[in-house]
């Protein structure tokens, strides 16, 4: 682990707790960042860009590319192919961080691979407040809605696996809260060691002599 490598964050949470809003906020708050844009074979939402929150791909694109071992990590999601590509992991250097927004069953990989990603699983303040946000957010058909609150249990179930829990209520707290576990994360000793080193390199340069005065 060196402070060069930008550091892994993974964000999960049952679909409508607040991942995307409270992602994208860090995004906007803490510069540097990188957003791993996931590959999808599922439909294109009306605000979303191909390539921005997505690479929107066929089944047969997807499943092409597993097979050319393009992806760090995948999995199937409510019905459709996720996956992270190794190419995100590439354009993330010199980065300060790359966030991750994946189900646990691509936390569980990453982490597998990269014992060093920092993971946070975001909850909905109840199962009511999560029902009321799957439904506000608009953008998917009813069938579509009563099945990512079905599997919105079987995501909560795996909570265990995450460093961090948070609760999104109040959207202002969360986001403080995701932030503050980012710079904690960050001066983490493991990752300021190096920094830490290069100090004592340059002391020791000295020789112990303080070099002299500048006039
Ligand atoms: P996810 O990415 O987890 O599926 P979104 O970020 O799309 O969830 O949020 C789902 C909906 O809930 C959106 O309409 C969003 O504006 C709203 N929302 C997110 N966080 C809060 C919050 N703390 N209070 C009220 N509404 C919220
Ligand atoms: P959505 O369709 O709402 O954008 O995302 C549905 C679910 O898929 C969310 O839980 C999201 O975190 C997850 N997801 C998005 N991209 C990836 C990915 O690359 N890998 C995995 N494993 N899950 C993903």
């Amino acid at each position: 682990m060196s402070s060069d490598t930008p550091l892994q964050l993974i964000v999960s949470s049952p679909s409508g707790a607040g991942k995307t809003t409270l992602t994208n906020r860090l995004l906007q708050q803490v510069q540097n960042l990188r957003f791993s844009v996931s590959h999808t074979t599922r439909s294109p939402r009306e605000n979303e860009l191909d390539g921005r929150e997505y690479h929107f791909v066929t089944r047969a694109a997807f499943e092409a590319l597993i097979q050319a071992g393009a992806f760090l990590e995948w999995a199937e999601v409510h019905g459709n192919l996720y996956g992270t590509s190794r190419q995100e992991i590439e354009r993330s250097r010199g980065a300060r961080g790359i966030i991750f927004d994946i189900d646990h069953q691509g936390a569980r990989q990453i982490k597998s691979s990269s014992p060093d990603a920092v993971a946070v699983f975001i909850l909905p303040p109840s199962m009511q407040v999560l029902e009321q946000r799957l439904r506000g957010r608009r953008s998917e058909d009813e069938s579509t809605v009563l099945r990512r609150f079905r599997a919105a249990l079987e995501e909560i179930a795996h909570y265990g696996l995450f460093d961090y829990v948070l609760v999104n209520d109040d959207l202002d707290e969360a986001t403080t809260q995701l932030i503050s576990i980012f710079l904690a994360e960050e001066c983490r000793r493991g990752r300021a060691s190096r920094r830490a080193e290069r100090l004592l390199a340059e002391g020791r340069g000295y020789g112990g002599v303080l070099p002299p005065k500048k006039t």
